[in-house]
């Protein structure tokens, strides 16, 4: 049986990360992984996502604003195979990118799906490996209803093979995923319906994000069916998928997307022959180091069901190999204020406390709410004018910026700084102690009364 100092299982966003943080301290280290390098977030999830909300922008930019900025364009086609090409294309070069550091870094690949035999010892394509310290960081996979018919659907895996553009599309979810694959879909040119249970979409987010969001979509789509659930799935003879809804109303779709969740994978790992504990979703549990109840065993990232992020799940394995081989004892993750953006139309950012949150924490009269909307300046001299929409959320006599939420252009791209200041605890006179930047949309911040 092969000895390794560290072993990482799932070649994602956390085991790599890991794996080459504990290969520049000097271990010996082992990478498995059972399918192309970089798991979800490089082959089937933020990569390929951001490049497709890419070319939606684009083709927002010719579409609302092109024509007020003086540009008498005309698109013969949008081409949905030489966008897929490119984003292929580019994976093909993170994949190479990968590649070239885990081999600089001397980390052994075993390629294969791993399964535990006992507590540290672990099976992949019949040979067995052990180590003192093992890493589980195998992330998930896209959940899916049990309904008549559901299989004639596809999932977000299955919207990056689709090598043609859909003519019709339902998308059912109320998720991240939901809301990015609508908006891409709608701003692409296919007919959209997003389908969900409650009144909106990101309904646990601050409400000036899910009600405004709302306001978004109806006003420029994707087509929002709210308070419904599809029931039954038909494929007709024409191709053409008939969904039933609760209401018994039909809806006809070229496509049927189902982004309602992601399912940790445990199931296939062998946690049966191990004291490895699983909550009641399948999720590992972890403590605040990320060690689960076997001594040496250890889970990051999607698998433990915290915050199923990349940013998160890197953090968690390279804090992990830094508390194991480089001495920091106390090394471990913070959970709490993490940014996380939604590559909405247009985009949601947004770290910390909701409004509802904070209060149910503070108490009602402990915390001070600031709002601002405004037009965006790049939309403003258009006809397609967009409004933004931000809130602080400040607790306490002095203040302090608890949540900070916004929807509107560039919240993609405004968050990451304000997020720095929220972590170092800064105050609302902190934030308009800073100067401004004009004209922005990210002054608003700073200036809000
Ligand atoms: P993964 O990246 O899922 O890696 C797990 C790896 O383990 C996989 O490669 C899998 O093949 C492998 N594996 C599983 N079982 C075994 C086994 N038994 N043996 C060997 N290997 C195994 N996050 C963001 O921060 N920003 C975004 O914009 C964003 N967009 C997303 C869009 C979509 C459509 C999706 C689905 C997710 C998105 N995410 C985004 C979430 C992000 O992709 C995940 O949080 C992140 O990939 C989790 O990393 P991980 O290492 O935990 O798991
Ligand atoms: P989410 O857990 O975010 O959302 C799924 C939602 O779908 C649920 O909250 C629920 O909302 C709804 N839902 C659940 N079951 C059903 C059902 N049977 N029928 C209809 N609707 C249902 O999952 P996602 O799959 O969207 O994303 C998984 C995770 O991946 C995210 O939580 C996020 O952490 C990560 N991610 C991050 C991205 C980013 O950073 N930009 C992008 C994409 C994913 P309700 O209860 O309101 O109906």
């Amino acid at each position: 049986m092969k000895e390794f100092d560290y072993i990482c299982i799932g070649g994602g966003s956390g085991g790599i990360a890991s794996a080459n943080r504990a290969a520049k301290h000097g271990k010996n280290v082992a990478l498995i992984e059972g399918g192309p390098i970089g798991g979800t977030c490089v082959n089937v999830g933020c990569v390929p996502k951001k490049a497709m909300w890419h070319g939606a922008q684009v083709a927002e930019m010719l579409s609302h604003y092109a024509p007020d900025y003086g540009f008498d364009l005309t698109v013969n086609k949008f081409s949905w195979p030489t966008l897929v090409a490119n984003r292929e294309a580019y994976i093909d070069r993170v994949h190479s990118s990968y590649d070239r550091v885990l081999g600089n870094n001397g980390i052994t690949r075993i390629e294969g799906h791993a399964r535990f035999v006992d507590d540290h010892t672990i099976e992949v394509n019949g040979e067995r490996y052990t180590s003192k310290h093992i890493n589980i960081a195998v992330g998930g996979y896209p959940s899916w209803p049990d309904i008549e018919g559901a299989e004639h659907g596809i999932d977000s895996d299955g919207f990056f093979e689709l090598s043609q553009q859909p003519k019709s599309v339902a998308v059912v979810g109320a998720g991240y995923i939901a809301v990015e694959l609508a908006g891409m879909l709608h701003a692409l040119g296919s007919e959209t319906h997003l389908l969900i249970r409650h009144h909106a979409p990101l309904r646990h987010f601050d409400s000036i994000i899910h009600s405004k969001l709302v306001e978004f979509i109806n006003e420029d789509g994707p087509t929002l069916h709210d308070h419904t659930n599809v029931e039954k799935v038909e494929k007709l003879s024409s191709g053409e998928l008939k969904l039933t809804l609760k209401d018994g109303s039909t809806l006809k779709v070229e496509k049927l997307i189902w982004a309602i969740g992601r399912t940790p994978n445990t199931e296939k790992l062998g946690l049966e022959n191990t004291g490895i504990k699983v909550n009641d979703k399948g999720y590992i549990e972890v403590d605040k180091y990320q060690t689960t109840s076997v001594d040496g065993v250890y889970a990051v990232g999607d698998v433990t069901g915290q915050a199923e992020l990349t940013p998160v799940a890197i953090k968690a394995g390279r804090l992990l190999s830094e508390r194991l081989f480089n001495h920091q004892t106390d090394a471990h993750m913070d959970y709490g204020q993490i940014p996380t953006v939604v590559f909405s139309h247009p985009p949601i950012g947004t770290v910390g406390l909701s409004e509802e949150e904070a209060k149910e924490k503070f108490g009602d009269d402990n915390i001070k709410v600031y709002t601002s909307t405004f037009a965006a300046m790049f939309s403003a001299l258009t006809r397609n004018r967009q409004s933004t929409h931000m809130k602080l959320v400040c607790a306490g006599k002095e203040e302090k910026v608890v949540g900070l939420h916004g929807i509107g252009f560039g919240m993609d791209e405004i968050l990451q700084g304000f997020a720095v200041a929220m972590k170092m605890g800064a105050t609302k006179a902190d934030f308009d102690s800073c100067v401004a930047i004009h004209p922005t949309s990210a002054e608003e911040l700073v200036t809000m009364t």
